[in-house]
């Protein structure tokens, strides 16, 4: 497939950094967890970024979850998009997907940022709730503002009450009822755990990661020291991974 003609529907602000894209485009279908290509054209070519696609593949918009760079090429410009600004898409790909996942009871995913966007379109579909006894979304920010997608998550804990765990980390400034730690702190000091009910082990225990590599690297550590190793398609593992930045 080559390039799709996409119309912006709606542009969502969420902060001064954070915007939501959605976007009407014939695209083939995908796996929930994969990204596109999204691209304008610039002097003549077209200038592209993988952004993750955030809406279930039902769902009939594209929905991207970026933050803006300010120095970047494309960013602020498809920050200042409206409804009916015409962008190019490209196909879909990417393994970050929960096919790629070995039966285990308990499914955690791990994210910061805007590495929340493939977690929330496969949290949408049916495969997680049926596969796992115990799904588990932990969301690492900087600020509460920053802190989005919350009516959506609140409606994903109402419908699986006993099978969904979601932890909010604000690392930045104080929020009630949220972890002020990093991710990777609260798995070493097992905070994670406790908050949880549910030990995180090598038979027990997959974990999917997105968004800051530091992040990866971090939690990777963690995982290792629990005899867990990185999932490849050939050696089944313990761990996947989609890095943003
Ligand atoms: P980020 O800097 O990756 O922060 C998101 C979350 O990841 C925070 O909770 C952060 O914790 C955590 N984190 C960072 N390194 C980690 C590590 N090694 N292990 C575990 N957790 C870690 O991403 P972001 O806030 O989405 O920002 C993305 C980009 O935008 C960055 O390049 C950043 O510099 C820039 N930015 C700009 C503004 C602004 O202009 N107003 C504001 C924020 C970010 P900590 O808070 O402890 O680092």
């Amino acid at each position: 497939m080559g390039w799709q003609s996409g119309i912006v529907r709606q542009n969502q602000r969420h902060s001064e950094r954070l915007c939501t894209l959605k976007i009407a485009a014939p695209l083939p279908g995908f796996t929930a967890g994969q990204f596109v290509r999204i691209g304008l054209p610039v002097d003549g070519k077209v200038l592209a970024r993988p952004y993750s696609l955030v809406n279930a593949p039902s769902q009939a918009e594209l929905e991207i979850y970026f933050n803006i760079v300010p120095e970047g090429p494309l960013s602020p410009k498809l920050f200042e998009l409206q409804p009916g600004s015409e962008v190019m898409v490209g196909a879909p790909t990417g393994f970050l997907v929960v096919d790629e996942v070995p039966d285990v009871p308990c499914l955690w995913m791990m994210a910061t940022g805007t590495g929340i966007g493939p977690f929330l379109s496969i949290l949408q579909t049916d495969a997680p709730w049926q596969r796992f006894e115990h799904v588990v979304l932990c969301f690492s920010v900087r600020t509460q503002e920053e802190l989005t997608y919350q009516r959506l998550i609140a409606d994903l804990c109402s419908a699986h009450p006993d099978q969904f765990h979601f932890l909010a980390y604000v690392t930045r400034e104080p929020m009630p009822n949220a972890l002020s730690e990093r991710i990777p702190q609260t798995i070493a000091n097992g905070v994670l755990e406790d908050r949880v009910g549910v030990p995180i082990t090598p038979e027990n225990s997959h974990v999917m990661m997105c968004g800051n590599s530091n992040m990866i690297a971090d939690v990777s550590a963690q995982l290792e020291l629990r005899n867990m190793v990185r999932h490849r398609r050939r050696e089944p593992g313990h761990y996947t991974m989609e890095k943003y930045h």
